[in-house]
């Protein structure tokens, strides 16, 4: 394994480092504000090269048997499994994320490439033995060839992980193409994966950013688009990809809402709210960032609420702190702009993040947890993806007045309910406009074995990610139907053909 955090990180193609003359980009430690290193982006040239060697390796791959594809897989959970420290320590240097939280993405990447282990039973077809006399069908799931997946900045490990086990498992290859903000992880997870005995150019990662991106989408070699980022950006992924032909999964942002009932148990839903809210600095996708709260109970919570922020310890994510910086200053400063307009348009800052101490070297992009109370629906803090460690509360009257706010989002990633009261959890259940939901669990992503995704602006594409759905996605169906002659001619009958 050479993938060390070097100075300028390249390309991974054909299982190996691969040098062309492309621009680079900054890639910062975003706990001391310094540059790291820079990692290159793709040309259009090179990203054809990554695609040309996917396109490649294709064939063999896809006659390689399910035995030694699962062998593979097996021997890379062992590998990732004894390694996994080295990977969380690279997500940490460059994403920010405390060190413990950059394991626990590790540990749920983990969970698909379980499930990939899982791909012979997965892709068991389907047989119908006489259908028509003397006539058997068959159905069977094939791949569909070169997969291109395009994945955010806030989980350089797991995001990537959702996808490419399970298109690999299922007898594709793929260009992954990383965050360029934090590129390193994916690289570490490649050069792994050969050492596992993945052969050359079943998994390629580009590194680079639109002009890579429109080569993935444009080139006829690529047949499925797997991309998650923001909902602009996913809503361009989807509409230029399909109209290329290509099967495209689009994940877009979110704006998580809790809601919290008069009967919940309030410390609970105060300590889920400070995990939630500002675990990652609030970089989740699944992230809450809208605490409704029932009047009755509101003064309450945010008080609960604040008096624990307020203990958290905010600094680099190597020294044992509970939370990280934000990715790069632009953001920081971005999230700091949204705390100005939420101060401008009248809602109650109930915490102030832009100060406080930081146990850091240098000038890392910190912000401490900030809560606004007394939010409405028409501030920029309610409509936005903020994507930082910034809480609304919005206060409700009752539990419809609530379930109606949390439908009229134009997200439906994830949400969740707290409350003792059965009846309201599975009312909530039914009705809400969620894809994935939590009672008392505020962070409801899925199991490796179930499917992840959410609804409307939060997902382009019908299918979601990992589980069951996820295998659906990197294959398409074959059906054969077949009569076997023992041993007379049928004769002749021009009739279409019916099943008796
Ligand atoms: P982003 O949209 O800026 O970038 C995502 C990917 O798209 C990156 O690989 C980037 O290089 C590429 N990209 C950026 N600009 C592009 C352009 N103009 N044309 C083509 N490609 C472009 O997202 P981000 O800031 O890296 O990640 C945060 C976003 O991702 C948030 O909105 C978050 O909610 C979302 N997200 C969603 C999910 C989900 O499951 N729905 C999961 C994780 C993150």
């Amino acid at each position: 394994m050479n993938t060390t955090l070097t100075s300028t990180l390249q390309h991974w193609i054909d299982n190996a480092n691969y040098v062309a003359d492309d621009r680079t980009g900054k890639v910062y430690n975003p706990a001391t504000g310094e540059v790291a290193r820079e990692v290159a982006l793709a040309s259009k040239a090179t990203t054809e090269a990554a695609i040309a060697s996917a396109h490649a390796a294709f064939p063999g791959w896809r006659d390689t048997s399910l035995a030694r594809r699962t062998a593979i897989m097996f021997r890379y959970r062992e590998l990732l499994t004894e390694r996994k420290g080295e990977l969380a320590a690279i997500i940490t240097a460059e994403h920010g994320k405390v060190l413990d939280d950059a394991l626990g993405e590790v540990a749920r990447g983990l969970e698909v490439v379980e499930l990939a282990c899982n791909a012979p039973y997965l892709l068991k077809g389907e047989y119908s033995e006489n259908a028509s006399t003397g006539v058997d069908v068959q159905s069977m799931r094939q791949p569909l060839g070169v997969s291109a997946i395009i994945s955010p900045f806030n989980f350089p490990a797991m995001v990537p992980l959702w996808f490419f086990p399970v298109a690999i498992a299922s007898g594709n290859t793929v260009v992954l193409k990383p965050s360029e903000k934090d590129p390193s992880a994916a690289n570490w997870m490649a050069e792994l994966f050969a050492e596992a005995g993945l052969p050359a150019g079943v998994l390629n990662v580009v590194h680079g950013d639109k002009e890579s991106v429109d080569t993935l989408l444009n080139d006829e070699r690529i047949s499925s688009v797997s991309f998650v980022g923001s909902t602009p950006i996913a809503q361009y992924v989807y509409s230029t990809g399909t109209a290329n032909g290509k099967r495209v999964q689009a994940f877009g942002g979110a704006k998580n809402h809790m809601l919290v009932l008069p009967d919940a148990d309030l410390d609970l839903a105060a300590d889920m709210a400070v995990n939630a809210g500002f675990g990652a600095a609030g970089e989740r996708c699944m992230a809450i960032s809208v605490v409704v709260a029932l009047e009755g109970i509101a003064d309450q919570l945010v008080a609960k609420i604040a008096e624990r922020a307020k203990t958290l310890r905010v600094g680099d994510g190597t020294r044992g702190c509970d939370m990280g910086p934000l990715i790069t200053g632009e953001h920081r400063d971005k999230v700091a702009g949204y705390i100005d307009a939420g101060i401008a348009a009248g809602a109650t800052l109930a915490l102030d993040g832009r100060t406080g101490t930081v146990d850091a070297d240098g000038e890392g992009f910190f912000l401490h947890p900030t809560m606004f109370d007394n939010v409405t629906t028409d501030m920029s803090i309610y409509t936005d993806e903020i994507f930082g460690p910034v809480l609304s509360v919005v206060r409700v009257e009752s539990f419809d007045e609530g379930v109606e706010l949390i439908n009229s989002s134009k997200y439906g990633n994830g949400t969740a309910i707290f409350t003792n009261d059965g009846g309201a959890a599975r009312r909530f259940e039914n009705r809400i406009q969620v894809g994935m939901v939590g009672v008392n669990v505020p962070i409801p992503v899925p199991v490796g074995y179930h499917s992840f995704g959410g609804w409307k602006a939060s997902l382009f594409g019908d299918q979601h990610a990992y589980g069951p759905e996820g295998f659906k996605f990197f294959t398409r169906n074959k059906v054969v139907t077949k009569r076997w002659l023992d041993p007379s001619h049928g004769g002749i009958n021009l009739g279409f053909p019916q099943n008796d």
